[in-house]
């Protein structure tokens, strides 16, 4: 039987909010996009964007994730502001979630089991799982019988091979608490990659892929053939590249130091890496927004210039590491907020491998959120700026599922 259905909700739900997109897969160009602000919050608002047609605004208050759901369903079947008739026309919903453990090196249609394994990882991911969770609980009250798939930031990093996802720690750890390095952004990591491998003409089995995703939260991964061999984030996001407001890699020891001589908690001081390090933490506190450090590094303040030349180092070691781990590279991409907008960062990455023979050509960087070569013809290395479209990736493995 021909697969009649066409569109894909994508849902990505946070503790007090939930971000949508309908996707048409026919030509993968989002029908309507929105937002859901201040859920059980005195002050809830829907932000709904019909592609093509006003913004429509509803301010209602809901009490839970099930009853902003249904305004979001109503919002998309609306007469004057929807793009759908009824629920027929979803041939699914994609989840975004963070953790999904060890066994889920793929997306996954939801039912109990997979319930239970999201459940079994809110202490890993504290923040997110929980929220996720209600996202999924809530579509399967709002619109019962409708195929759910969970598309997990992890599934990409589960490609690692164990002398890359293994830490040095006792093998026990390992066995009994699945510690290990995941690799988040897992989502955009693929979609940038495939994505690369396809604008650049690279061979799709071979090609050796590194993605800088380069945003408030920021990792590399890097991959062969579409499989990631390593990526930069660990048992939690907070390990790997310097971000806007987490340390990344740091001396483990140094937890306990400041604990000892601030007469703080572990909690507090693991709060204070992921809440107020950084580039905020480095620069004094200016700003968590790399447009704002780059602005007070350009006014001569010292410590955003240290901690802006810091993140672009620890990159720079990053994917030098990864060459290095492949035995060559055949692109080097850029995405996310820092890596789609600012010449100057992949300006700086990219001559630091001229001796590979990379080149970047500045005319062709001069270019913001646009889908780019930016190296020189002859350059050894492809240089991508690729737009991520965590969105787009998640639709697509819904409806690769919800087909079967
Ligand atoms: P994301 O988390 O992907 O939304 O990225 C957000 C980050 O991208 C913020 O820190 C922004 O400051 C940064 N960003 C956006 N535009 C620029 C720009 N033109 N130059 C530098 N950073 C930018």
């Amino acid at each position: 039987m021909e697969f009649l259905m066409k569109n894909i909700l994508v849902i990505n739900c946070g503790s007090s909010s939930l971000k949508y997109q309908l996707i048409n897969m026919e030509n993968e160009e989002p029908l309507a996009k929105g937002l859901f602000e201040r859920i059980a919050i005195p002050g809830s608002k829907l932000t709904h964007e019909p592609i093509g047609k006003d913004k429509y605004v509803v301010e209602k208050d809901v009490k839970d994730h099930t009853e902003a759901i249904a305004l979001v369903f109503e919002a998309l079947t609306d007469k004057d502001h929807g793009v759908i008739k009824d629920a027929s026309e979803i041939a699914a919903v994609g989840h975004r979630v963070v953790q999904g453990g060890v066994k889920y090196p793929d997306s996954v249609v939801i039912d109990d089991e997979v319930k239970a394994e999201i459940k079994k990882y809110c202490d890993l991911a504290p923040l997110h799982n929980p929220a996720n969770l209600m996202g999924i609980e809530a579509v399967e009250k709002a619109m019962p019988g409708i195929t759910n798939v969970a598309a997990f930031d992890t599934s990409f990093g589960m490609g690692m091979p164990e002398k890359a996802y293994k830490y040095a720690i006792p093998s026990e750890y390992y066995d009994k608490y699945h510690i290990r390095r995941y690799g988040f952004h897992g989502t955009s990591h693929m979609y940038v990659s495939q994505e690369a491998i396809k604008f650049a003409g690279l061979d799709k089995d071979t090609a050796r892929v590194i993605v800088c995703h380069l945003g408030n939260g920021a990792s590399i991964s890097a991959s062969i053939g579409g499989k990631c061999i390593d990526s930069s984030m660990g048992l939690t996001p907070l390990e790997g590249l310097i971000m806007g407001t987490r340390s990344g890699d740091i001396d483990p020891a140094i937890v306990q130091y400041i604990c000892d001589k601030e007469n703080r908690s572990v909690d507090e001081v693991l709060n204070i890496l992921n809440k107020k390090s950084g580039v905020l933490g480095m620069s004094g506190g200016i700003s968590s927004d790399f447009r704002d450090i780059e602005n007070a590094a350009a006014d001569g303040n010292k410590l955003a210039e240290v901690a802006l030349e810091a993140f672009r180092y620890r990159i720079i070691k990053y994917v030098g590491a990864y060459i290095a781990a492949m035995g060559g590279v055949d692109a080097i991409c850029f995405t996310a907020g820092v890596g789609e907008n600012d010449k100057e960062t992949r300006r700086i990455v990219g001559n630091a491998f001229g001796y590979l023979g990379a080149k970047i050509d500045d005319n062709a960087n001069n270019v913001r959120g646009k889908r780019t070569m930016i190296s020189t013809p002859d350059s050894k290395v492809k240089l991508i700026l690729m737009p991520t479209n965590e969105e787009l990736a998640i639709a697509r493995d819904a409806y690769r599922l919800a087909k079967k």
